[in-house]
């Protein structure tokens, strides 16, 4: 693995790679590595544009995408390529794919921008936005400071925590939010998986299919939809406790189980076990614009039809949004309305 020393992206090809004084550098496109020879020593960013997007799913690639075909002086930054969509071990509902895993489809989204609509990106996280005037200022987690005319948030939702004790000690010691990346690692072991949605019975379902015994937690009943629950009922290796609320995580060096507690009896029972997959719900990613923009009661940035905030110059999209349907393509769609309302704004506003 390289690290793209224009971008900050991980690069597991060598495709675009070039040597100078004896050292080789590798790229996650030719467009990185144009920036690189231009000016190797001063490769990275202008800091001016007119577009920022902010958030590497697949609202924020579409909308990179769209406000490339539209020539427009963008900037993407991201904390990753490719966002929640990575997380799915099979999409059904997107169009033009009777199947496909979410990865794959996020590794077409990914080579759809790098290679064809190539933008200056940069990996990194946004920790606070300035209103400068008429301007908006970005200030990354690494101090850097990008400046534009106009925004699109992109950052979608990120995994709710449980907040019981054991859990973030235990994070990567057994504890995981997300599926598919950390199934094969519990390979036929005893594992929990807290949560009765349809993320859930997912987990529980495909941990069951690598040999697991899955221990399904839930407070009240199953809330995934009928389908799924009359699914994972088939698999002889899932036993779901309905009921249940889980009091803590155990475990020296790794998790060793879980304490689980009946809503109707309060008695508590310990359940051993190797791997936890907390399933229990997202939050929005909102917190370094909260104060900036309108948020509902959930932490989702209230938007209008067309994408826009109550603050001018600042759109939204996808998950982040209170725009129904927490879906790929509906967030996919929503980058695309983005920019083509920032494009609007920026035309009227030179009027
Ligand atoms: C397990 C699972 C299975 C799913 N299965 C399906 C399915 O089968 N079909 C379907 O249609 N949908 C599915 N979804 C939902 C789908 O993945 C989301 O609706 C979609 O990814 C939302 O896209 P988004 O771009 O709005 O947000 P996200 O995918 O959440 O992307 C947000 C991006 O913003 C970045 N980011 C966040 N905060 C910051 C910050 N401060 N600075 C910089 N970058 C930041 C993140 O790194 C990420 O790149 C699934 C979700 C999960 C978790």
């Amino acid at each position: 693995m390289y690290k793209d020393p224009v971008c900050g992206m991980n690069v597991e090809h060598e495709h675009y790679s070039i040597e100078i004084e004896s050292k080789k550098y590798y790229f996650c496109s030719n467009g990185c590595l144009n920036k690189f020879k231009d000016s190797p020593l001063e490769y990275s960013k202008k800091s001016t544009y007119d577009l920022i997007i902010i958030g590497g799913g697949p609202a924020g690639l579409t909308a990179a995408v769209y406000a490339s075909i539209s020539k427009l002086n963008t900037f993407l930054i991201t904390n990753d390529i490719g966002g929640q969509a990575i997380d799915s071990s099979k999409v059904k509902n997107y169009m033009g794919f009777e199947f496909i895993t979410g990865k794959e489809l996020a590794e077409k989204f990914r080579d759809q921008f790098l290679e064809e609509h190539y933008l200056e990106h940069k990996m990194g996280e946004v920790i606070k936005i300035n209103q400068i005037g008429d301007k908006f200022e970005i200030i990354t987690k690494d101090r850097e400071k990008y400046e534009s005319q106009t925004l699109i948030i992109a950052t979608g939702m990120k995994k709710r925590k449980m907040g019981i004790p054991g859990e973030d000690r235990l994070v990567r010691k057994g504890v995981s939010y997300s599926s598919v990346q950390d199934i094969s690692l519990f390979k036929g072991l005893d594992v929990v998986v807290i949560g009765g949605g349809n993320s859930g019975a997912q987990t529980a379902e495909d941990l069951s299919k690598t040999g697991c015994n899955v221990s399904l937690i839930t407070k009240g009943k199953m809330i995934a939809d009928q389908k799924n629950i009359d699914k994972i009922k088939k698999y002889n290796n899932i036993k779901i406790y309905e009921g249940y609320n889980i009091t803590e995580i155990y475990g020296e060096d790794s998790v060793e189980g879980v304490i689980i507690q009946s809503e109707d009896t309060m008695a508590t029972t310990k359940l051993p076990c190797k791997g936890v997959f907390i399933q229990v719900g997202f939050l929005p990613n909102t917190e370094y614009c909260k104060d900036l923009v309108n948020l509902n009661r959930a932490g989702e940035i209230i938007i209008n039809p067309d994408c826009s905030t109550n603050k001018p110059g600042i759109f939204a999209c996808g998950d982040v949004t209170n725009a129904f349907g927490k879906r790929i393509i509906i967030a996919s769609g929503e980058g695309a309305k983005a920019v083509l309302s920032a494009k609007k704004y920026l035309l009227d506003k030179k009027k």
